[in-house]
């Protein structure tokens, strides 16, 4: 083979790749459009403007992470609501687990996915800051 083919095909491929469209993003500036699927920070649905959650207990006793928090209290008409409800971000793992498992969809999880903190405690997400990401 001559010599100068591999050099010839190495630099056509190199200027196919330059003329394509780029895969990479100018991130911040430009922001990725995640997958309709993605599974990102959790967000808490409201009904009648209050939380919808029931304090059931079932997505912390599925939480593979053990992650979220829930204390149930009781309201003027004998109805169970989360008067805590946290979620600590550093040790959720995203697996959705706890949106399954909710019987009265009061939890989803949003495309949010720029976490970045400078406190261990501003990870640990409050019914009140959850209830925003609505
Ligand atoms: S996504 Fe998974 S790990 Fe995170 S809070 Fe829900 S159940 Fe727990
Ligand atoms: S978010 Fe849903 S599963 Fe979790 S405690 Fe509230 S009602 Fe139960």
């Amino acid at each position: 083979m001559n010599p100068i083919t591999p050099i010839i095909n190495g630099m056509a491929i190199t200027f196919k790749h330059m003329f394509m469209k780029p895969v990479t993003l100018q991130y911040p500036s430009e922001q990725p459009k995640v997958a309709s699927r993605f599974r990102g920070l959790h967000a808490l649905n409201m009904s009648h403007d209050k939380a919808k959650c029931v304090a059931c207990y079932l997505c912390p006793t599925v939480c593979p992470a053990k992650c979220i928090t829930v204390e149930a209290g009781e309201d003027a008409n004998h109805e169970k609501f989360a008067s805590v409800y946290e979620i600590d971000m550093l040790r959720c793992i995203f697996c959705g687990y706890c949106v399954e498992a909710c019987p009265v969809d009061a939890v989803k999880m949003t495309e949010t996915f720029e976490l970045a903190n400078y406190s261990r405690k501003d990870f640990i997400y409050s019914k009140e800051r959850l209830l925003e990401k609505k």
